[in-house]
């Protein structure tokens, strides 16, 4: 078959701003209903809308990570539509003159690289929201109306279900290092509408253009794209209609089913919006915002492979939330060892921050100190049992590793004299251990360095212990 799938991707994204779009009122989650509205955000007459600058400057950040120009004047435009959740009958959004404009990200799924342009990045404002009571009766909520909403728009590029879901977890996580959102789709934060066809690229001959909405997670993006595909084939084959159509993604069922035919842009009467003056990012601000880029996440996973030597699972992991990246690079520059620094960091500490609710950024342990107890775990002042014993207290209480060693006692003893009379009594104590050692058992050593490690607490220098057992034992 000559058909190929042509995937197209909307990703809508909330903010993370203080307030609204337009007015001063908070973007707060989990507040009481209708509390955080005013007359703007509810479109009250003779209110006025007033930009906000945050707002701006994560879509020129997210803009400028995608490889987006910035446009030096754009204008906000009224989508006419009426529904309850909507007070004003209308949404500010963008429309043929978008604030970011014509980017591209590079990708790979299983090692194979593809490249996705992104048409535009813009700005609008979110809707409330309605609630159906099982009574019949619908509700209305107006908290989110007006809460600042981005829109990353890509060209039809994708030709592949995971493609999507590929380009979809590199944007979350830019969303994240950026700061711009928590692109946590669970809590609607990222939402996202693919449009699906078929085309023929030699005769150019193609299926009418479908959008899918109704997807809650990245799952459901694939499945919905992929089944959308397959449909579309079944339809080439068995000559059946098609539409340009609104469709809806059933998870419990696994298929899409027609929610209503494509509106058009003419439907929603689109036409600037009086009340805003056009925007016009000056020049200076868009090269600071550009300065104030941090290292992008694909960027930096490929460093930390090559600077670093980590293995690709590491760099993916550690690069997945920066808060968590630059605590690895603070850990590894004190400690001097990359790899040991990763296990630390993914493992014992991950652990830990989530036991604890906390955040790289909030927890007492420093990566300093980290850093000092996987140095002192190096040089054998401590073994790693010990370090594994007292992490927790560290991670909890912040103290220096080198300090609580010497408080407690823990330091690994690596003294011969004092190892010398522990193994005597080992050897004294475990007479038939010592007969099946010099019988040929070489695993009967293990009772006695067991002896000397219970004595000593687990502070016994293990190589050490070994080396004195096997001198004393051949004499
Ligand atoms: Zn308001």
């Amino acid at each position: 078959m000559a058909f190929r799938p042509m995937v197209g991707l909307e990703v809508h994204a909330q903010l993370l701003t203080a307030s609204k779009m337009f007015c001063s009122c908070p973007v707060a989650f989990g507040s009481n209903p209708n509390s955080n509205c005013c007359p703007v955000c509810t479109g009250m007459p003779g209110s006025l809308p007033v930009p906000n600058r945050k707002a701006v400057q994560f879509v020129i950040k997210t803009g400028l990570a995608l490889g987006c120009k910035v446009s030096d004047y754009c204008r906000f435009y009224r989508k006419n539509y009426f529904y309850p959740d909507l007070a004003k009958n209308f949404q500010i959004s963008q429309y043929d003159e978008p604030l970011t404009y014509e980017g591209h990200i590079d990708l790979a799924v299983n090692g194979e690289p593809f490249s996705i342009r992104v048409r535009r990045t813009h700005l609008e404002e979110d809707t409330g929201k309605n609630l159906h009571l099982s009574d019949g009766r619908s509700l209305v909520e107006y908290n989110r109306c007006g809460v600042p909403l981005m829109e990353v728009v890509t060209e039809p590029d994708f030709t592949s279900a995971d493609q999507v879901r590929e380009y979809l977890v590199q944007l979350r996580r830019l969303l994240r290092y950026l700061g711009v959102s928590t692109a946590n789709m669970e809590e609607g934060a990222m939402r996202c509408e693919p449009t699906v066809n078929l085309v023929d690229e030699e005769t150019g001959q193609a299926t009418p253009i479908v959008e899918i909405k109704n997807l809650a997670s990245f799952k459901a993006v694939h499945d919905a794209v992929s089944y959308e595909i397959d449909r579309q084939h079944w339809c080439l084959e068995n000559d059946a209609e098609m539409q340009q159509e609104t469709r809806r993604w059933n998870e419990t069922e696994a298929k899409t089913t027609v929610m209503r035919t494509k509106e058009s842009a003419d439907d929603y009467m689109y036409f600037p919006e009086p009340d805003l003056v056009p925007l016009t990012p000056e020049r200076e601000w868009v090269e600071e915002i550009a300065q104030s880029l941090p290292e992008l996440p694909l960027v930096r996973e490929r460093r930390f492979v090559e600077e670093y030597g980590l293995p690709q699972y590491d760099a993916e992991v550690l690069t997945e939330d920066k808060q968590v990246a630059d605590y690895f690079e603070a850990v590894a520059a004190t400690c001097g060892d990359p790899k040991s620094a990763s296990n630390w960091v993914m493992g014992d500490f991950t652990h830990l921050l989530h036991e604890s609710g906390q955040s790289p950024d909030t927890c007492k342990l420093r990566p300093e100190d980290l850093g000092k107890l996987i140095k002192l775990i190096n040089d054998t002042t401590i073994s790693s049992k010990i370090a594994k014993d007292i992490f927790p207290t560290l991670f909890e209480q912040g103290t220096d590793p080198q300090q609580l060693i010497e408080e407690q006692g823990l330091a690994q003893i690596s003294d011969e004299d004092e190892l010398s009379a522990i193994v005597d009594a080992a050897i004294e104590a475990n007479p038939k251990a010592v007969a099946d050692y010099q019988g040929g058992k070489e695993k009967a050593l293990g009772a006695m360095v067991g002896y000397v490690m219970k004595e000593t607490r687990g502070q016994a220098n293990p190589g050490l212990v070994n080396q004195i057992l096997r001198e004393k034992l051949s004499e």
